[in-house]
């Protein structure tokens, strides 16, 4: 039995247990097994949270669930569509006043939601809104399964995708992440694949390894930014801990483990990481893995640089240009390195994560 409270609190939310933990939960409460099929099913399958709605379940155990559990924890407080329709974001309300981002995405051929896995991130990224504040706390697994089913709802459509590269490390919450890809994918509930999860890690490597032998089939998408130690560490504070060459080793033993082709993420900054000879210098260092490098152009917004920040003077970096990312990508594609050049969806909306939130939080 998990360490998870399952004792008959109304602190007992149901999205945070996993089927054989809502098993005993409810046969402390005198129902059969196959109550919790039930249960799972309208909780993943039909997304649905509210015990009034479940009207194949007995109204005697529907009230007494009402009094002894909850199936919910966030609510929606604002909502951005793009002018395009292509892109919403959802800004949800944690139970402790805090914010969260939530991006829907609508794909011709399937739909994607990018989900917040913390309140803020300890990691510091200086092209990211989200660390802005620092980290709160990581988010709860019954938090992560609302972020999807909730924006499902408000999308009108459902996810076939999961990406979890909204606000926060995923890999620094990495247990309360874990349990909320194991209830979204049990069958008994919503039964999606793992193939179609993805997690972006900024590199903590120890975290990499764990994702390699505890969740093999979730795809591994590194944010890299940079291909050498002294130009990351300007933007990723991240990298005095584990060095490029460490992490890039680290997504390579990945795809020794699990066979799955991970994907590094570049955002290209104009002037700072988009050089010819930057596009050699990662070339060479991703030289023979079998990867997909993921140019990202910088949000309009832009960001302060380190050294800038303290500064009047202060100058904003700019995303690269569209000629320049077709070079550099060019550059990578000669030298055997498969690129493309990420569409960014929803600039209209402030889609960068933790922008909406910013103006919540603070
Ligand atoms: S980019 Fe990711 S890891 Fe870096 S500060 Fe933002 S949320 Fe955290």
């Amino acid at each position: 039995m998990s360490a998870l409270n399952t004792a008959n609190t109304k602190n007992t939310n149901l999205y945070d247990l996993s089927f054989e933990e809502l098993t005993a939960f409810l046969a402390g409460q005198g129902e059969r097994p196959f109550r919790a099929r039930q249960l799972y099913s309208w909780l993943y399958g039909k997304g649905e949270g509210s015990f009034a709605a479940m009207t194949d379940i007995p109204a005697a155990s529907r009230a007494r669930l009402s009094e002894t559990a909850r199936a919910d924890g966030l609510f929606l407080a604002e909502s951005l569509a793009s002018a395009d329709d292509s892109t919403a974001k959802y800004l949800f309300g944690t139970d402790d006043s805090h914010y969260i981002e939530t991006v829907f995405m609508k794909y011709k051929d399937r739909n994607s939601v990018c989900i917040s896995t913390q309140v803020g991130c300890r990691m510091g990224c200086k092209f990211c809104a989200s660390g802005r504040l620092g980290l709160k706390r990581g988010l709860a697994p019954a938090e992560m399964a609302l972020e999807v089913i909730l924006s499902e709802k408000a999308a009108g459509a459902l996810a076939k995708n999961i990406v979890l590269m909204g606000i926060g490390e995923p890999l620094d919450n990495f247990d309360a992440v874990k349990k909320f890809i194991e209830n979204f994918t049990d069958d008994h509930g919503r039964d999606l694949s793992r193939r179609a999860i993805t997690l972006s890690t900024c590199g903590l490597v120890p975290g990499i390894r764990r994702l390699a032998s505890e969740l093999p089939q979730v795809n591994l998408a590194v944010s890299l930014h940079a291909p050498n130690d002294a130009l990351r560490r300007e933007i990723m504070p991240v990298t005095k801990r584990y060095g490029v060459a460490e992490i890039v080793e680290a997504t390579r033993q990945h795809y020794e483990t699990t066979h799955r082709r991970s994907t590094f993420e570049y955002t290209l900054i104009d002037g700072f990481n988009d050089s010819p000879a930057h596009a050699r210098e990662l070339a060479a260092l991703l030289r023979g893995m079998n990867c997909l490098v993921n140019l990202i152009p910088l949000n309009s917004g832009g960001y302060r640089g380190a050294r800038e920040q303290s500064s009047t003077n202060s100058s904003v970096h700019r995303g690269s240009g569209a000629e320049t990312a077709q070079r550099f990508r060019d550059i990578l594609g000669d030298r055997g390195v498969p690129a493309t050049i990420r569409k960014s969806l929803g600039s209209d909306i402030e889609a960068a994560c933790g922008q909406l939130r910013l103006r919540y939080e603070s």
